[in-house]
């Protein structure tokens, strides 16, 4: 082996171009003494051809040869895309500026003049051989960043920012052909509770098993590949499967234009995910919430037909789980004041602008107020009092709900501390919390700390959670609430009887109260008797598990009537008290006792 080797990873292949055969030969032997392999082309039109079939690492092109000149030979080169990052070292005897300039507008890499010692040459070669590897090292890790940044790694499906791409070209080829294109967002129901029940690693294996159904619910690849036309990237006018969020999964469907063509592909999405998952010999039912938006009806650009279907996805999902609903305007309508709510509710809390008012629960036996349950109030300062029924459900999607609810636990508790010093009476102040607190996992030091700083008694305070929370974040909450038991802080399950949880299924959380929801508590009282038996029968059941009762939502005699007959321990609703504020309450207490003779000093 000679000084010269080529210390390449693999032997580097090296076209030599030149007419003149005593050239070739010198200069390709000292190429391979330097290691190369050697191609040689005596003109032009074989120097493309040979290169066309077996193309080289670098090559050494003569500029003055008969047919094609060596600048021609180069611009041909350099318009083969095999060619673009080739080095290309032009030998001009012709050793003036003209020649090296149109040496570099032809894309040469580098010139040298051909009197040169051969083995300079070879030394040069080397040098433009290695720039190159390492030019292609580099772009092999630049590919590899543009992956990450435009591929979802767990499902190697193209990510939103992908997504988006492939849809401006989907976009820009329907619109001049006038033809359609929908957009398919869906979302996996009640992921989370997986991920918490099953463990991570079997919501990564769900996910991807998800994908792989949704990407043979696509149409034939072929098909629409025939119908992609030149000047487009054929590859992103196809149906496209991508991976847009940590359970969303989003379709992209060119060629589609009517609702019922895009529902067909929907159906088929829902059958596919209706076969159960098996995870070792355990099945797991899956369902998905989609929206689909359509272009060009629904929206013009690939960013707006992405959020439209969105916003038609959320909205389905509140009306029910594995639901599909289409875009419209009144989505968008409400889509856009839900964004300036968002926004709004982030400055709430810095401005103070989140107040409690306190219902009070009131003892079925003999009608005194043994609690009391804080619900918040917005004073939005244009829109007025906005419901939490409006607020909460948003502050719950963007995490707020954390902040928020920290924000009534801690004024909650002061409160209690406030209704203690004053003597007259010491409610219980029941706080509601959402499943997202307890998911985040500070919820219970939270309230402890909330408690100290006011300096009351843990059982002053319970928290009221609904049915749905506790079925959705079951582990958070079953954690959560045998802390809070130790902590001595009450717990009441809100809304009893919404949810599919069975009074058996309670017995795994030490819960102290049940809240019937007030749906069952309407028509106790009617013609048809309704829910009677239901709320007696829920009664019952409670009692036999050692659970406290709390017909909520009474709003007329009759239902008073009714539950008086019955084995409940409390009773809240507007025909007793609406929710107020502190002194409005006072007032009412002193009325109240008043109007039943009951001695204030006896209440506390
Ligand atoms: P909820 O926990 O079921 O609270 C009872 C709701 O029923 C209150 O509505 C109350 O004003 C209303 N209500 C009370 N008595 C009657 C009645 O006799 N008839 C009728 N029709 N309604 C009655 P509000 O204050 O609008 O609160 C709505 C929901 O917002 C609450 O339902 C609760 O889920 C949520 N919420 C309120 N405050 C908070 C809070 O601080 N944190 C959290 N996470 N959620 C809250
Ligand atoms: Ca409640
Ligand atoms: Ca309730």
């Amino acid at each position: 082996m000679s000084a010269y080797e080529y210390k390449g990873t693999t032997t580097a292949t090296i076209l030599v171009v030149d007419d003149d055969p005593g050239a070739r030969l010198l200069v390709g032997t000292a190429l391979e003494m330097a290691g190369f392999r050697i191609d040689t082309a005596a003109d032009g039109a074989t120097a493309l051809k040979q290169f066309r079939e077996h193309p080289a690492d670098c090559v050494v092109l003569d500029v003055v040869m008969p047919g094609m000149s060596g600048f021609d030979v180069c611009s041909a080169l350099r318009a083969m895309p095999e060619c673009r990052h080739v080095p290309i070292l032009m030998q001009t005897s012709l050793d003036d500026m003209e020649s090296v300039n149109r040496a570099y507008n032809a894309g040469a890499t580098d010139f040298s003049s051909k009197g040169i010692n051969p083995m300079l040459l070879a030394q040069r070669v080397k040098f433009l051989v290695r720039a190159k590897e390492t030019q292609d090292q580099l772009r092999e890790s630049e590919a590899r960043v543009r992956y990450l940044a435009y591929y979802d790694p767990l499902t190697a499906l193209p990510n939103r920012q992908r997504l988006l791409q492939i849809l401006d070209q989907q976009v820009a080829w329907a619109e001049p052909r006038q033809r359609g294109l929908a957009v398919l967002m869906l979302d996996v129901d009640n992921f989370s509770r997986i991920n918490d029940t099953q463990g991570q690693a079997v919501g990564d294996v769900l996910l991807k098993e998800v994908a792989h159904r949704l990407q043979n619910c696509l149409r034939d690849t072929q098909r629409t590949l025939n119908q992609a036309e030149d000047g487009f990237e054929k590859k992103d006018i196809n149906d496209w499967v991508a991976r847009t969020g940590g359970d969303e999964f989003a379709l992209a469907l060119p060629g589609i234009s009517t609702a019922e063509a895009a529902q067909a592909v929907a159906q088929r999405v829902q059958r596919a995910l209706a076969r159960p998952f098996v995870f070792a010999q355990a099945e797991i039912p899956l369902s998905a919430s989609m929206g689909i938006s359509l272009f060009p009806g629904d929206a013009a650009t690939a960013e707006t037909l992405v959020k439209n279907a969105d916003a038609a996805m959320h909205h389905g999902k509140k009306s029910g789980q594995g639901g599909l609903e289409f875009f419209n305007k009144s989505i968008s309508t409400r889509a856009a004041k839900h964004l300036s709510m968002e926004a709004d509710l982030r400055k709430a809390l810095e401005r103070g602008e989140f107040t409690l008012n306190y219902q009070p629960r009131l003892a079925l036996k003999d009608l005194r107020v043994e609690a009391v349950e804080a619900l918040i109030r917005w004073k939005h300062p244009q829109r007025g009092f906005v419901a939490p029924d409006e607020f909460i459900p948003l502050a719950e999607q963007n995490g707020m709900i954390v902040e928020i609810g920290d924000w009534v636990l801690r004024e909650a508790c002061a409160q209690a501390r406030r209704w203690r010093d004053a003597g007259t009476s010491a409610w219980q102040v029941a706080v509601n919390v959402s499943g997202v607190q307890f998911r985040d996992g500070s919820l219970v030091s939270r309230v402890s700390r909330a408690i100290d700083a006011a300096g009351i008694e843990s059982r002053m305070i319970e928290l009221e959670f609904t049915e749905g929370a506790l079925i959705e974040y079951s582990a958070a909450v079953s954690k959560a609430v045998k802390s809070l038991k130790e902590l001595g802080v009450a717990t009441a399950l809100d809304d009893f009887g919404t949810g599919y949880s069975s009074l058996s299924y309670l017995r795994h959380f030490p819960i102290d109260t049940l809240k019937i929801d007030r749906a069952f508590v309407r028509d106790i009282a009617s013609k048809t008797g309704g829910n009677a038996p239901l709320v007696d029968a829920i009664i019952a059941m409670a009692k036999s598990l050692g659970l406290a009762t709390v017909a909520e939502g009474v709003e007329t005699e009759a239902q008073w009537q009714y539950l008086k007959t019955r084995d409940a321990n409390q009773v809240q609703g507007f025909l007793f008290c609406r929710p107020l504020a502190i002194a409005d309450l006072q007032r009412w207490h002193d009325d109240w006792l008043h109007a039943h003779q009951l001695n204030a000093a006896s209440v506390a």
